[in-house]
C-alpha cells in the first residue's frame, strides 16, 4: 500500500520506535503556544475571513464561506408562502435528527409536551453517529467537574462562557448515568466499573467509551428511543426558514422535502435548532471528518432571525484526520489512537510534539512540521506525518488495538494498511465548529422560544474544544433545551405567523450592497461540481467547493398552490413519519 519513499521513512520511524515510545515530550510554555497558533493555525489566516455587512454580528470575521451563506438569499419568496394553514401544528418543533435534537425530543416528551423533529436526511445520519473516541465526565474519585472544569475552560482560551462551561461539567456525571440506563453499551471492567482515558488537555482520566464506536452507540441507542416513544420524525425534511409570529416570538419553520421539494409549514410553540455543524463547507479547501448534512443550516436560519452568534470564527482542525490512502482522505483517525500511546513522528522518525496538547496546537504543530520544517511524507494529494500506531501494542500489548481501537483497525485495514504494524500518515481535518448560537444556560437564544442545542451553539467551549466535550453537551444541553422548550410552551400563546424577518434581511442585503446571490441554507453539500462559489474577486481554490446554483435549483411548491387532489412533483409523497 505505501509506496517506497514511505517504505524508507518508516524504516526511521521503526528503528526509533522504542526510544519514541519511552521518551515523555516536553509540554510546549503558553507563550510557544500563542506563536505557533497565530503562526500556523487556519483561524489565524486573515485572508480567509470576511467581515459581516449585516445581520446581529455586523462587523465581525468569519470564514468566507460562512460569510457568504449567513448574508445569503432565502431560498423562498416569503410573500409566496401562505402561512394560514399550517401542514403541521405542534407544541415543540426539533428541527435536526443527531444526538442533540434527539435527548431534547425525549425530554421534551418526557414533559409531557407534544414534540415533532423534522431532520434533512434520516434521524441518525449525523456528526453523533460518526463520534469515535468517547464522552467526558468527572467522575471517578481523582477527578472532580471543577478539574473538568479548569480543562475545559483553559483548553477552549478561557473564552468559554462560564455559566454554560459550568452546567456542562457539573451535569457530566449524571449524563453518562442517563445514557447508561437507556442502555449504551459502555466499555466497562469485569466489575462493572466504567473504564476512562485521557484525552488531549484532560489532566484526569475521564474519558468514557464504546470501543471507537462510542457516537454509533449513543446515536443507536437514542434513536431507538425517540423511535420506540412513538415521537413523530419526519425524514428527508429540512427546516430553510424560520417563522415568527408577529411579537417576534420562534414560532415554526418552513421546511422543504427533499424528496419531492414541496414546501410545508410547520406552527410550533417553540423551536429547538440542533442542526449540528458545518464540515461540509470545507472551510479553506480542507478535507472534513463531517457527516454529509453538516453545513451550518441553523446558524444561517438563526442568523437572518435575528439571534446573535458567538465565536463563529473559530473552527476546530482536528490534528489527525487520515491523509493517505486516498479512499478515505480526511476521515478521522481518533484521539483516542494517542490517548492509548501512539505519538506523532516526521519523516525522520523524530517525535516533534508531546501527543496530548489541545487540538487546535496539535493541529498547528503538524502543519508546522510539513510546510515550515518541511519533515512531512508525501502523500498522491498531499502530506502529512506519521502517527505511530504499532506503539500501542509496544506500550500495552499484543491485541490492544483490536480490543480497543477495532473500528481504526477495520477502517486502514480495508486499505491495506495493518496498523498494529505500520504506521499511519495524518494531516488536520476540518472537524468541528468551536463557535454558533449565543445561548444562555436554559439554552434560549437571542429569540424568544428559540432554543439551541449541539454543535449549533457558541460558547460552551470557547475558542475550542476538547475531545470528548462535545458528546458531553449534546446530552446535558439537548435535555436542558427539551425541558426548557416544554415548560415554555404552558405559557405561549403563537401569534400570527409571519415571515416578515426574511423581507427585512432581503431589504438589508440590498441597502449594504450585497452582489453575491448564494441561496442559504445550503442543505447538502455539492461534489459532482467544482466551480468556485466564493463572492465575487475572490480566488479559486481547488477541490470540494460546489455550485449552489447548479446544485440546489430546488424547485419548490406549497400544496396550497396544486389543484385539489394534484399529486406532488417526485415520489408522490409528500412526507414521511416513520415510528
Ligand atoms: C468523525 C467524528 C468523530 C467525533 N468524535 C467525537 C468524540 O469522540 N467525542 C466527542 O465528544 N465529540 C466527537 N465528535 C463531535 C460530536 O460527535 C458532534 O459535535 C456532535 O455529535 C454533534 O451533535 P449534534 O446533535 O449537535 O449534531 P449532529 O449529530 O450532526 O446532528 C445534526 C442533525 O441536524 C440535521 N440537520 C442539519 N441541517 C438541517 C436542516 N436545515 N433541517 C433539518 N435537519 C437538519 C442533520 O442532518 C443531522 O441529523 C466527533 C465528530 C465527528 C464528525
Amino acid at each position: 500500500m505505501y509506496n517506497q519513499d514511505m517504505l524508507e521513512s518508516i524504516k526511521k520511524v521503526e528503528a526509533a520506535r522504542k526510544a519514541n515510545a519511552e521518551l515523555e515530550p516536553r509540554r510546549m510554555t503558553a507563550d510557544e503556544k500563542e506563536t505557533l497558533l497565530k503562526t500556523f493555525h487556519p483561524d489565524y489566516k486573515q485572508s480567509e475571513f470576511d467581515i459581516l455587512n449585516i445581520g446581529p454580528n455586523k462587523g465581525e470575521k468569519v470564514p468566507i464561506e460562512l460569510a457568504a451563506l449567513l448574508q445569503g438569499k432565502s431560498r423562498i419568496d416569503p410573500a409566496s408562502i401562505d402561512l394560514s394553514k399550517p401542514d403541521y401544528d405542534t407544541d415543540v418543533l426539533i428541527i435536526g435528527g443527531g444526538g442533540a435534537g434527539s435527548s431534547a425530543a425525549i425530554e421534551a416528551d418526557n414533559a409531557g409536551a407534544k414534540v415533532m423533529l423534522v431532520t434533512k436526511l434520516r434521524i441518525g445520519d449525523a456528526n453523533t453517529m460518526m463520534a469515535e473516541g468517547g464522552i467526558q465526565a468527572a467522575d471517578k474519585p481523582n477527578d472532580s467537574p471543577a478539574i473538568h472544569y479548569l480543562d475545559a475552560f483553559g483548553g477552549g482560551h478561557f473564552a468559554g462562557k462560564p455559566e454554560l462551561v459550568s452546567k456542562l461539567v457539573c451535569e457530566a456525571p449524571e449524563a453518562i448515568l442517563w445514557l447508561n440506563e437507556l442502555g449504551v453499551e459502555f466499555d466497562k471492567e469485569a466489575d462493572g466499573t466504567m473504564v476512562t482515558t485521557h484525552g488531549g488537555g484532560t489532566s484526569r482520566k475521564r474519558m468514557h467509551a464504546a470501543k471507537d464506536y462510542s457516537g454509533a452507540e449513543i446515536m443507536r441507542t437514542l434513536r431507538d428511543e425517540v423511535l420506540n416513544r412513538g415521537i413523530p420524525v419526519i425524514d428527508f425534511t429540512a427546516a430553510i426558514e424560520l417563522i415568527l409570529d408577529d411579537k417576534g416570538n420562534a414560532a415554526g419553520a418552513v421546511l422543504l422535502n427533499m424528496e419531492t421539494k414541496e414546501i410545508l409549514i410547520a406552527r410550533a410553540k417553540s423551536v429547538i435548532i440542533a442542526t449540528g455543524g458545518a464540515g461540509r463547507l470545507h472551510y479553506q479547501g480542507f478535507p472534513t471528518s463531517n457527516h454529509y448534512g453538516a453545513t451550518a443550516d441553523g446558524l444561517v436560519l438563526a442568523y437572518r432571525a435575528g439571534a446573535k452568534l458567538l465565536y463563529a470564527d473559530t473552527l476546530q482542525y482536528h490534528p489527525t484526520g487520515t491523509a493517505y490512502p486516498e479512499q478515505i482522505f480526511g476521515a478521522l483517525v481518533t484521539e483516542k489512537v494517542r490517548g492509548l500511546g501512539a505519538k506523532l513522528v516526521n519523516c525522520d522518525g523524530e517525535v516533534f510534539m508531546h501527543p496530548l496538547e489541545t487540538r487546535d496546537v496539535t493541529a498547528a504543530s503538524i502543519i508546522r512540521e510539513c510546510k515550515d520544517r518541511k519533515k512531512s511524507i508525501s502523500t498522491v494529494t498531499g502530506e502529512g506525518v506519521w502517527l505511530d500506531t504499532p506503539m500501542i501494542e509496544l506500550k500495552l500489548g499484543e491485541g490492544a488495538i483490536e480490543k480497543r481501537i477495532p473500528g481504526m483497525l477495520h477502517m486502514f485495514g480495508k486499505h491495506g494498511v495493518d496498523i498494529r504494524k505500520v504506521p499511519i500518515i495524518v494531516y488536520p481535518t476540518l472537524h468541528y465548529q468551536n463557535g454558533g448560537i449565543d445561548i444562555n444556560p436554559d439554552c434560549m437564544s437571542g429569540i424568544t422560544n428559540l432554543f439551541v442545542a449541539g454543535e449549533a451553539v457558541g460558547g460552551v467551549h470557547g475558542r475550542n474544544r476538547l475531545m470528548g466535550n462535545s458528546l458531553l453537551d449534546i446530552i446535558v444541553f439537548g435535555r436542558t433545551a427539551g425541558k426548557s422548550a416544554a415548560a415554555t410552551v404552558k405559557n405561549v400563546s403563537v401569534g400570527k405567523l409571519s415571515l416578515d424577518h426574511v423581507t427585512k434581511f432581503a431589504q438589508e442585503r440590498k441597502q449594504a450592497g450585497t452582489k453575491d446571490d448564494t441561496e442559504s441554507p445550503r442543505l447538502l453539500p455539492c461534489y459532482t461540481h467544482r466551480k468556485k462559489e466564493h463572492p465575487p474577486g475572490r480566488n479559486v481554490r481547488p477541490g470540494f467547493q460546489g455550485s449552489t446554483a447548479e446544485c440546489h435549483a430546488w424547485r419548490f411548491f406549497h400544496r396550497s398552490s396544486l389543484s385539489p387532489g394534484a399529486t406532488p412533483p417526485g415520489r408522490g409523497k409528500a412526507h414521511t413519519f416513520s415510528r
